[in-house]
């Protein structure tokens, strides 16, 4: 649904700190942390919530309990718990504990697929295809990733037509979800625009999920301007957790789920998370991280709170 101003009366958040947070940040997480962290996140009304990486365990050592961890995170009633799946062994550990959902990374920069996943873009496009036949036969629901969609830390601009064609190879794979990101949190709405320009032709807005980073603080303008394209999924994460990896230290990351929380119920775009709950998870894992969470609305405490003025 669409109201007057052309935007999306609803929309879907995917929750990453879980996963994309978790990895980025240099201590270990207690697996039983995790498991309260991602049960808080659902209990805040978080309907989808990526949980973990079946990664490799030397690749990712803060998700190497990914096993012991998804079996026992409470799946909310209607809440799905997608899990990262970078190769065929991955997709078996996330099947060994009955993941309904998964997601699956490819990349738009040779460089980029080069340093993150070892292939060239064709070769990664080849795993997404074999990784979504197998995924298909045992029913999965299914996202593919498009890392540097904007911006490659290597190339610098990658030009819309580039992504565009990945996305046309994506799409006869016959994937649920495409994910646009902005892995190094560069791109500003005229990026955004550009890029959606040329790929709602392709496939209407419920294919595209947006994943920015607040790297250089252009997160929400990005969003408003997928708004106005009618794009409803958007990834973030509680408290912005996870840095940049691409950025100096201290560098923000993911878009902060809080942040968006916020903007979307100034604009009137239900999405169900309850803004005080999300806090409480954002608290409760600053606290086993060990340090303050960047995003603004969470720091600000929340909502404005109106102040009594006593008279006597
Ligand atoms: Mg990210």
């Amino acid at each position: 649904m669409m109201t007057s101003t052309g935007r999306p009366t609803k929309v879907s958040i995917v929750e990453v700190a879980p996963r994309d947070g978790l990895q980025n940040e240099q201590s270990q997480v207690p697996s039983v942390a995790k498991v309260r962290f991602i049960d808080m996140l659902s209990a805040a009304g978080c309907q989808m919530v990526e949980a973990t990486s079946f990664v490799k365990l030397d690749i990712v050592p803060q998700l190497a309990d990914a096993d012991e961890v998804f079996p026992v995170i409470r799946k909310a009633p209607g809440a799905h718990y997608p899990v990262l799946v970078p190769t065929l062994r991955g997709l078996e550990r996330a099947l060994a504990v009955d993941a309904k959902e998964i997601a699956l990374v490819t990349a738009a920069s040779e460089s980029f697929a080069n340093a993150n996943l070892h292939r060239t873009v064709a070769d990664s496009l080849v795993d997404v295809r074999n990784l979504v036949s197998e995924a298909r036969r045992a029913r999965l629901w299914v996202r593919v990733y498009v890392s540097v969609a904007f911006v490659c830390p290597f190339e610098g601009r990658i030009i819309p037509d580039r992504v565009r064609s990945i996305c046309e190879q994506l799409l006869q794979v016959g994937p649920d979800e495409i994910c646009l990101a902005d892995t190094v949190g560069a791109a500003t709405p005229r990026e955004v625009e550009l890029l959606l320009d040329a790929l709602l032709s392709l496939a209407p807005p419920e294919m595209w999920a947006m994943h920015f980073h607040d790297t250089r603080g252009t997160a929400l303008a990005n969003v408003m301007t997928s708004l106005a394209h009618g794009i409803h999924i958007f990834d973030s994460a509680a408290g912005g957790l996870g840095g940049c990896p691409f950025a100096g230290p201290g560098a923000l990351g993911n878009l902060a789920t809080e942040d968006l929380v916020y903007l979307l119920d100034g604009l009137g775009i239900s999405h169900g998370i309850d803004l005080e709950r999300l806090m409480d998870a954002s608290r409760f894992i600053s606290r086993a991280i060990g340090h303050p969470l960047p995003s603004r609305v969470f720091r600000a405490g929340g909502k404005p709170k109106t102040i009594r003025v006593t008279t006597r």
